[in-house]
């Protein structure tokens, strides 16, 4: 039997209304001869009851520090009400449904509390729910260990689970709704002019939701790329088809008329970075190490890595910035913090071997009067650093100068 994944985010579960939407949606499915897998997410945005961050003050305003096995034990909780209250509505609405927590649906994870590894997917519970048409409702973002502890994925990690489905059910399609219309050119919420992209590489999906796009985890686009799953992002609240992701050879395809692509597909946004620059002697070799050993041993992520013999440039998320220079200090070394910066990054498989990318970036930055901190590269993305509050402005002229407001077909004629 054709089998559909279909998560709804947390946006997507809040409401009685979003609820009977996701009811409707479950029986159209059925009708049209697919049958649904349902994958949900905690009601709402923080500071809504069952939401995750609100299960997690009730105890971390208790407690300095709680332990991680209890935190997700807790974190837990919001996905398991989505999951009951959604397969009670369908239940009383005619269609069977049954609910499943991470674990009795099969999910299988390594022992790192707060961002485990799914380790293996055990599809029977699920398979034999489907053979008895009956529809599951799976909480997301959660598995087991082995011996029976209660982890979670990590922030975003409901579409890791659904990915993790599609993938062990071998199903036809996932399917993600959310609060937008699919994967736009850029976050509509920095850029109210950004555009639906109708499709999409797996590789320019993985690349945008890396560099901060958080529609959806780039762990689960990595799980669908290799497994060859195709993805589809839309809206719970319109009509629009959403976003495609697949493979390039199925989207050039798909796309067959209009083999031209753009150089640049989207742009993603990461927040709150500081940049740390450390001047040392050019003979410290030893000194230098012994810093980013210390940087690794206390879990502080370092990005955007410039090295140069006298210099040493990278950023760290802001959350880590007292512990950083806390270390820095005890080094003693000669060192410059500059906070409240962000990274933007440009992304397109098609700039490849296509000169002049930068300079069109370096162009679009300084006709706004936008300073460059400090840049990084690789085939596809490139990013750069730059002060917080020039934020928007940057997206948005960025966004004109790569033309991305504009369809293919009018870039090309
Ligand atoms: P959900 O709760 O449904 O998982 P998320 O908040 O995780 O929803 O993801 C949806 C959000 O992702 C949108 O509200 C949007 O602000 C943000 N976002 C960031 N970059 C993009 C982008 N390029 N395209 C679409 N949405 C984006
Ligand atoms: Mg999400």
């Amino acid at each position: 039997m054709e089998i559909v994944v279909q998560k709804f985010g947390g946006t997507s579960v809040d409401s009685r209304s979003s609820q009977e939407k996701i009811a409707k949606i479950v029986i159209d499915q059925k009708n049209k001869g697919a049958f649904p897998v349902l994958v949900v997410s905690a009601m709402g945005r923080s500071g809504a009851p069952y939401a995750t961050d609100t299960l997690r003050d009730l105890v971390t305003k208790t407690a300095n520090e709680v332990p991680s096995r209890e935190l997700d034990l807790i974190m837990s909780c919001g996905e398991i009400i989505s999951c009951v209250v959604l397969s009670t509505l369908l239940n009383s609405m005619g269609v069977k449904a049954k609910a499943f927590s991470g674990g009795q649906s099969g999910i299988i994870t390594d022992k790192n509390f707060g961002s485990a590894n799914v380790i293996d997917f055990r599809s029977e519970m699920l398979l034999q729910s489907i053979e008895n048409g009956i529809v599951p409702v799976v909480a997301g973002f959660q598995g087991i260990t082995e011996d029976g502890e209660i982890t979670t994925l990590g922030r975003g990690g409901s579409d890791i689970t659904a990915v993790i489905l599609g993938a062990g059910l071998r199903a036809e399609r996932v399917e993600i709704y959310t609060d937008v219309d699919g994967i736009m050119t850029a976050d509509p919420r920095i850029l109210s002019e950004a555009r639906m992209i109708e499709y999409i590489t797996y590789e320019e999906v993985f690349q945008l939701s890396n560099e901060g796009a958080k529609v959806i985890h780039p762990k689960a686009v990595e799980i669908a790329m290799r497994y060859n799953i195709p993805v589809v992002i839309k809206n719970l609240n319109g009509s629009l088809p959403g976003t495609l992701i697949t493979s390039f050879k199925d989207r050039d395809a798909i796309m067959s008329g209009y083999k031209k692509s753009k150089i640049i597909t989207g742009i993603a946004h990461t927040m709150n970075v500081s940049q740390i620059v450390i001047k040392m002697s050019e003979e410290d070799k030893l000194l230098e190490e012994k810093i980013f050993r210390k940087l690794a041993d206390e879990h502080i992520s370092i990005d955007l890595i410039n090295l140069f013999p006298d210099l040493k440039v990278f950023t760290v998320n802001k959350d880590c910035i007292g512990k950083s220079v806390a270390i820095l200090k005890d080094f003693g070394v000669d060192y410059k913090v500059n906070e409240d910066c962000a990274k933007v990054s440009v992304v397109g498989v098609g700039m490849r071997g296509v000169p002049g990318v930068m300079a069109k970036i370096i162009e679009a930055l300084y006709e706004e009067g936008i300073d460059i901190l400090q840049t990084s590269d690789s085939h596809t993305t490139i990013s750069v650093l730059i002060k917080k509050d020039l934020l928007a402005k940057a997206v948005s002229a960025l966004h004109r100068k790569f033309e991305l407001g504009k369809r293919e077909e009018e870039v090309f004629g």
